[in-house]
């Protein structure tokens, strides 16, 4: 529900997202705010009571939009708003376990906080402020929709990816084997599936501890996890002239 429908035709309309809804696999409908309005002048916002810069989402369109839209009880509302729990991944899959979630996009100052009694959950994309909630709903719709089984091609792309696996993904590299001076680490090109794998691991462990080592806390990780774990330690100590892992991450990632 937005009062700009026209933000999203070109994200929907485009590459996973479109073809998602070609195949049938999800239906996204976008519903102006205005059409619950009655008056002549489609009003939706109002000043806010105490004063004050700006304009404030009136409640009744609100309140019978979410009626209209909400299709029983397994319907999910969500509001976004900065003020929400943060999105993510763990929140994107279990959204895209969810039958039918209805989205609210707020603009100006807002919603009048009564229609917080219809949501089921508050949701920020980050501690920045938009202008409105379209973005924030696309980026939820994206993030929500790719982890619906069948819309991407291959499902273990999914799963390896950064954060799934409560780590962040290795890197990747694709052909020539050497451009520009850089080459490709050479296990890649050896054909050992064995070591290339455990290669896969240990640097998705060196770029989880160099980059986001809180996520360590949560992961689960193997025997061999540890294993690696402890190797990459060292070696980035060392090549930080001994200085903890941590240091690095105020430096240049790698
Ligand atoms: N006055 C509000 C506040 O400080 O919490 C911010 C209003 S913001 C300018 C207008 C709308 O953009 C919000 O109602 C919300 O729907 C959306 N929005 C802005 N930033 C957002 C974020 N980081 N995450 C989710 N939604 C956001």
């Amino acid at each position: 529900m937005t009062l700009f429908p026209g933000i999203f035709r070109g994200p929907l309309e485009e590459s996973i997202l479109r073809r998602a809804q070609e195949k049938g696999l999800v239906q996204i409908r976008v519903h102006d705010l205005r059409s619950w309005t009655h008056d002549k002048h489609r009003v939706v916002d109002e000043p806010p009571y105490g004063g004050g810069a700006g304009m404030v989402l009136k409640p009744e369109p609100v309140f019978e939009a979410v009626e209209a839209l909400k299709a029983g009880p397994q319907s999910r509302v969500l509001l976004l708003t900065p003020q929400g729990v943060p999105f993510t991944h763990s929140l994107a899959a279990a959204f895209s376990a969810e039958h039918h979630l209805v989205l609210l996009c707020g603009r100006y100052e807002g919603f009048d906080d009564r229609i917080r009694s219809l949501v089921d959950l508050e949701v920020s994309i980050g501690d920045y402020i938009l202008t409105g909630g379209e973005l924030p709903a696309l980026v939820v719709l994206d993030a929500v929709i790719r982890l619906v089984p069948g819309v991407l091609g291959d499902a273990a792309s999914a799963a390896q990816e950064s954060f799934a696996g409560g780590l962040l993904d290795f890197p990747q590299f694709t052909r020539p084997p050497e451009y520009r001076g850089l080459a490709v680490p050479e296990v890649l090109l050896s054909g050992n599936h064995e070591a290339i794998r455990r290669w896969r691991r240990k640097e998705a462990l060196r770029r989880t501890l160099t980059r986001r080592p809180e996520l360590l806390t949560a992961a689960v990780l193997s025997e061999e996890d540890r294993a690696l774990l402890k190797e990459v330690a060292q070696e980035v100590e060392a090549e930080a002239g001994g200085e903890a892992p941590l240091r690095l991450r105020r430096g240049s990632p790698r």
